[in-house]
């Protein structure tokens, strides 16, 4: 026999496709071709396989040897290809009997010594291989816990090429994957630990009832930081279908934890102001890598010293938080990521960093304005709450020791303010109030009386608040009615939200 074929999975994105590795070896002066669409990483297959091939201790074929990997215009990325085109290759060279994968999706890099290493991306190849109707694979040990996670697809891994050979030719056992050990995912700190700064705690709650971003202002010492990493853990768990997505892309980026779960909480992603455009929207070689806005899909991106960020940065954000996509064009075609997250950024009011307000501050008005100008145009438009925290002072702290409410109590109001939007919208196909159109909220039947937004049309005709801001008014005082229960906003609403949107004491 001088034909083979072994299945693979091929990764676009987070969605896998289902790949055919052929093996063709003809007369003809000894060469390697390989076609259908290859990318850089899996030319250099050639030289991984040849060497893991005789190194495993087993003869190469001297022949013209014909790779091809269907469907032809599927673009293919990385290196998790490696193992089924040594497979089809021996497989076609007659030295092994292919007949015990047939059916079989085998996925792995080879070493050049034979050993088979993990890969990025396992889980949703496996979700891949699974829909296709596949109910056997292969995978490389280091991935067999993620792998395992798909339920109705009988996973074993291999360590080697040898292995591998020896399963096929005497039926030697493969690797079981470990028994899962489902821990559930830690919630994250609490805010139980946020003393005082009642403001802060009452943004973040509106914030994550009704899905609104959110810019915290202040100086150092205000708790911004503290505030935004307990933002998840006010958060809903993820349903099946998102903790999918999430598992997903954290499995593309490499970065699950150990074990072989969903990950079940909302994620959160904290880049530091020096990251770089591809570490923040993703790239690179190969199979790209989610970026820091990927990895917080469907959970919380916080920006820490938003204005530092490169201007590069903050506007590479944009495409991302208008479509809860990014699309990162590459050789050979272009890849997408899902990237729908909450964004938090925190800022101090001055590059200098010291109290405002405060003698230790000498920063002009100019200096302050321009530091914050740094965010406006692609972020700050997008933010529905902005509040301005002050430090917490020892008096407040100390009255507020112990009865800080835990964001178990705070989960379950934005839950239920949650379900409250998600159905008053489902005929819009929203489900969070930051979802809906400004001009929707502005017309009958959502249209607000003119008693309540008395003050907000105030502010507008007199120029301190812009036609967006109205919007993000209007928005988070449906949030806060929600929150308290009632099916419409009241005067008191909308004078919260005024606060939440200027900073301004009420
Ligand atoms: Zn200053």
């Amino acid at each position: 026999m001088s034909y083979a074929k072994v299945l693979c999975v091929g990764l676009v994105g987070v969605t896998g496709h289902l790949v055919e590795v052929e093996a063709d070896l003809a007369a003809g002066l000894p060469a390697v071709v390989i076609s259908g669409l290859p990318d850089t990483a899996l030319h250099e297959a050639r030289d991984r396989v040849r060497a893991a091939v005789v190194n495993s201790g087993q003869r190469w074929p001297n022949r013209r040897i014909t790779l091809n990997l269907l469907p032809a215009t599927l673009p293919k990325f990385g290196s998790a290809f490696d193992l089924a085109i040594a497979a089809a290759l021996l497989g076609g060279s007659g030295e092994l009997p292919l007949l015990p994968l047939e059916g079989v999706v085998v996925l792995g890099e080879l070493g050049l010594d034979g050993t088979v290493r993990p890969v990025r991306g396992v889980l949703p190849m496996v979700a891949a291989a699974a829909r296709a109707g596949v109910e056997r694979v292969i995978v490389p040990t280091g991935n067999a816990a993620e792998a395992a996670v798909i339920p109705g697809v009988r996973v074993r891994a291999v360590d080697t090429l040898h292995r591998l050979v020896s399963f096929v030719r005497d039926g030697s056992p493969l690797i079981e994957p470990p028994p899962d050990a489902p821990a559930p995912d830690p919630v994250g700190p609490d805010l139980a630990e946020v003393a005082g700064q009642e403001l802060g705690r009452r943004a973040l709650e509106v914030a994550a009832a009704g899905g609104h971003h959110i810019a915290l202002l202040g100086p150092p010492g205000a708790g911004k930081t503290m505030l935004a990493e307990r933002l998840p853990s006010l958060l809903p768990e993820l349903d099946d279908d998102a903790a999918l997505e999430v598992t997903a892309l954290h499995s593309v980026a490499g970065l699950l934890p150990p074990g072989g779960r969903l990950l079940r909480r909302p994620p959160f992603q904290a880049p530091h102001h020096t990251a770089t455009v591809p570490s923040l929207v993703g790239g690179g070689s190969g199979l790209a890598r989610p970026g820091a806005v990927s990895l917080a899909h469907r959970g919380v991106l916080f920006l820490d010293e938003a204005p530092e960020f490169s201007k590069g940065a903050l506007e590479a954000l944009r495409q991302p938080l208008e479509n809860g996509r990014i699309h990162l064009s590459r050789s050979g075609g272009g890849t997408e990521y899902p990237a729908r997250t909450q964004l938090v950024l925190a800022a101090n009011p001055c590059p200098c960093a010291k109290p405002s307000g405060d003698a230790y501050c000498e920063c002009s008005p100019l200096a302050r304005r321009r530091y914050l100008g740094r965010l406006s145009g692609p972020l700050l438009d997008r933010i529905d709450v902005q509040v301005r925290l002050m430090p917490v002072r020892a008096a407040e702290l100390m009255a507020s020791v112990g009865d800080a409410e835990s964001s178990a109590t705070v989960a379950a109001r934005v839950a239920a303010a949650r379900r409250a939007a998600a159905t008053r919208w489902a005929g819009l196909g929203r489900r969070l109030n930051a979802e809906v159109d400004g001009p929707l909220l502005r017309r009958p039947p959502w249209r607000l009386p003119a008693l309540v937004t008395a003050e907000l049309r105030g502010r507008l005709d007199s120029g301190s608040l812009s036609a967006r801001g109205f919007d993000r008014v209007i928005r988070m005082a449906w949030t806060i009615a929600d929150l308290d229960g009632r099916d419409r906003p009241d005067r008191e609403d909308v004078r919260e939200a005024i606060q939440l949107r200027t900073g301004e004491a009420a």
